[in-house]
C-alpha cells in the first residue's frame, strides 16, 4: 500500500494565531461549507485551481501560446474552459500565473514540517492542520501526524466539523487540540450562510467533548449575519450543555481576502461589508462571560 496523499494549497511557517506557541500551519484543499465570507477561497475546491495576480502581469504572452482555449486578446486566465492543467503557469515566468494546490506524500510533508523541530518546540508551539476543510483529508492527515508525534510534536486541527464523525476518530488520538468554529446555533441561520445545515456538526461537537478532547471554540463575527447578542448566545449556551469546559474566543470578520477572489476569479459576496468594531466586539465578549462559566478569548 503507497502512502497517503494530502491535497495543499499553502504551508505558513511562524504562525501565531492557529493554536499555542508558534506553528507552521498546512492549509489543505477543499471544504464542505460554503460561507459566504470565507476568507480563504482558495481552499473551496477539492482540486487544484489557477490563479491570476495582474500587478504581476509582464503581457508577454506565453500563456496564450500554451493555452489551447485561450483568447489571444488576453492571458489564459480569462478563458471560461479552463481545466487547471498548469501548463501556462509554468511558463509565466512573471509569477502572475500560479496553482493553488500541490499534493504531498506525508513522509514528504512531514520531513518538511520537522525541519522547524527546535523552533516549535522551543516556543510551546506545534503543527496545526487548517484548510479549507483538513478533516476531509482525515487519513492524510493522520498519517503526518502520526510521524509529527514519534518527535513529540504538538497537533492542532482547525475545523468546521461539517463532515462524518468517522474522520474525528481517525484524527483524535493523533491530535492535541481541536479548533472548531461555530457559526450559528440556529440550523436556519447556519444554512443561510454556509450552504449546509448544523446538525452534523452540532452532533460532532457533543460526542468530540464527551472524549475529554483538547477544543477550543471560534464563533467569527460577521455583520449583517450573526452579529447579535442573542446569536452569540445561543452559541454560548451550547458550548455551556457539553460535558466538558471548553474556551471560546470570538474572531471578527475582515474583508482583506477580497484580492484572492479576484485571483480566483470569483465573485466575494462580502466584499462591501465593514469588519465590526473594536468596541462592539468587546462588548459581545463581555455579554458572553457574563453568561458562560468558562474562558472568553478576544484578541483585538
Ligand atoms: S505568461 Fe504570465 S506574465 Fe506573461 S502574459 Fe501570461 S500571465 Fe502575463
Ligand atoms: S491552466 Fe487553464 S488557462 Fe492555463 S493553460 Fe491550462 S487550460 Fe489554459
Amino acid at each position: 500500500m503507497g502512502s497517503a496523499t494530502g491535497l495543499i494549497f499553502n504551508i505558513q511557517h511562524f504562525s501565531i494565531h492557529d493554536g499555542p506557541g508558534i506553528r507552521t500551519t498546512v492549509f489543505m484543499k477543499g471544504c464542505s461549507l460554503r460561507c459566504y465570507w470565507c476568507h480563504n477561497p482558495e481552499s473551496l475546491n477539492s482540486g487544484p485551481e489557477l490563479q491570476f495576480t495582474p500587478s504581476r502581469c509582464i503581457g508577454c504572452g506565453a500563456c496564450v501560446e500554451v493555452c489551447p482555449y485561450a483568447d489571444p486578446e488576453k492571458t489564459a486566465r480569462f478563458t471560461p474552459a479552463c481545466t487547471n492543467c498548469s501548463a501556462c503557469a509554468k511558463v509565466c515566468y512573471a509569477g502572475a500565473l500560479s496553482i493553488a494546490g500541490r499534493q504531498y506524500h506525508a513522509e514528504e510533508l512531514a520531513e518538511l514540517l520537522l525541519k522547524d523541530k527546535k523552533l516549535l518546540a522551543n516556543s510551546g508551539g506545534g503543527v496545526t492542520f487548517s484548510g479549507g476543510e483538513p478533516l476531509l483529508q482525515a487519513d492524510f492527515v493522520s498519517a503526518v501526524s502520526a510521524l509529527l508525534k514519534k518527535e513529540n510534536i504538538h497537533t492542532a486541527i482547525e475545523t468546521a466539523s461539517n463532515v462524518p464523525w468517522e474522520s474525528f476518530e481517525k484524527t483524535l488520538p493523533l491530535t492535541d487540540l481541536f479548533i472548531c468554529d461555530i457559526k450559528a446555533f440556529s440550523d436556519e441561520l447556519h444554512q443561510k450562510g454556509t450552504g449546509a445545515g448544523n446538525r452534523q456538526i452540532l452532533d460532532n461537537l457533543t460526542r468530540l467533548s464527551r472524549t475529554g478532547a483538547g477544543i477550543l471554540f471560534r464563533i467569527p463575527i460577521i455583520p449583517c449575519y450573526n452579529d447579535t447578542e442573542d446569536a452569540v448566545l445561543e452559541i454560548g449556551g451550547f458550548v455551556q450543555s457539553l460535558e466538558q469546559k471548553h474556551p471560546v474566543e470570538l474572531l471578527a470578520f475582515h474583508n482583506i481576502c477580497a484580492g484572492k477572489y479576484d485571483a480566483l476569479g470569483r465573485e466575494f459576496a462580502a466584499r462591501d461589508t465593514k469588519p465590526p468594531s473594536g468596541e462592539f466586539m468587546g462588548h459581545l465578549k463581555s455579554t458572553l462571560e457574563e453568561k458562560l462559566d468558562t474562558e472568553v478569548i478576544w484578541k483585538p
